[in-house]
């Protein structure tokens, strides 16, 4: 059996988006006919097993009788992750590798195999737009990201959301390599525990499935912000780290509680972030497309304070300790005030 079966939407869905689930035989692909057969559209969702918004939205979706403008294909990834207890924890399981890395060669192992098979079938489908759905791990504004701005990229994004962020990082994320054969959008629906971030999926995937003409910009409900170039600031993996409303003095670095409601707003050289040893200001790293840049050209932590060295848009800020360290704390652009 193919690692990534193409299915019919399963009859009956189930009362929740657990028992949709759980009729799927693992990572799938379901495949839907539309009115016009000569075109297709594709939606890949869970290839984070704690980001349900997609999967909420196609299980709402399904339940509709309403056929799709057009052929679709909707690919449902890390299934085992996310139904394994406690449900929609685990981004995924313990010694595999996070899925949304692996789309760039080799691809030797099971993860990358799969992340391979979704390719070659994007490949052989000859989509006309790809959308990405994912959850943000904090809260915060839903906001899509591409790695490629022209006009289309700005439509798909325009169908969820009103912020588009363009990155030149390179991870091994789906959206890098499928690019190469369709206009591809990845969209943060904003915190995994958010009603709200399951609407967003859902009014944008019915846009999806029901509009015409998807790259017709004078559809578009909204002015679309983009953003350029961010980078990540990331933790080196012994780092002594928390979260808390003051300094932790048995911490190397602790920031901010609250820190997650800077999502999207702009922080100042004024606003503290945490605070660290001196020992911390060597343990973070600041990466862009290229490699490490240094620090100080962001982030200062004179007087065992971090602060931004300039006016700055946070954004995928997390406060869930084991992302802060596996994956990054925050991004960053420069912005003006
Ligand atoms: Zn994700």
């Amino acid at each position: 059996m193919s690692l990534l079966p193409l299915i019919p939407a399963p009859e009956p869905l189930g009362n929740n988006v657990v028992e949709f689930l759980q009729q799927l035989p693992g990572p799938c692909c379901m495949y839907l006919p539309g009115r016009d057969s000569s075109r297709c559209r594709f939606v890949v969702t869970l290839l984070h097993g704690n980001e349900p918004s997609g999967s909420e939205a196609i299980f709402r979706l399904l339940q509709q009788p309403q056929q799709p403008v057009c052929d679709l294909y909707l690919a449902i990834m890390n299934v085992r992750a996310a139904l394994t207890e406690p449900l929609f924890t685990y981004r995924q399981l313990p010694g595999m590798r996070d899925l949304n890395r692996c789309f760039r060669p080799p691809h030797a192992d099971p993860e990358g195999q799969l992340a391979n098979a979704l390719m070659t079938l994007i490949h052989e489908t000859r989509p006309e737009a790809l959308i990405d759905l994912h959850n943000t791990s904090g809260n915060g504004p839903a906001f899509g990201v591409a790695v490629h701005l022209d006009s289309r990229h700005d439509a798909l994004v325009s169908l969820f959301t009103e912020r588009l962020i363009i990155t030149d990082l390179r991870l091994g994320a789906l959206m890098e390599m499928s690019e190469r054969d369709v206009p591809t959008v990845t969209v943060e629906c904003g915190g995994a525990q958010e009603e709200e971030s399951h609407q967003i999926a859902f009014d944008g995937l019915q846009r999806f499935f029901t509009q015409e003409n998807l790259f017709d910009l004078s559809e578009a409900p909204w002015p679309i912000e983009v953003l350029h170039n961010p980078v990540r600031l990331e933790l080196t993996e012994d780092l002594r780290f928390s979260y808390s409303a003051a300094r932790r003095s048995s911490d190397q670095l602790t920031l901010r509680v609250d820190i997650e409601h800077f999502n999207f707003g702009v922080v100042t050289p004024d606003t503290v972030l945490g605070w660290c040893d001196e020992e911390a200001a060597t343990q973070l790293r600041i990466r862009n497309a290229g490699a490490d840049v240094p620090l100080a050209e962001w982030f200062s932590t004179d007087g065992g304070e971090l602060r931004p060295v300039r006016p700055l848009k946070l954004f995928m800020i997390t406060a869930r300790p084991d992302i802060a360290r596996s994956d990054c704390l925050l991004y960053a652009v420069r912005c003006r005030l």
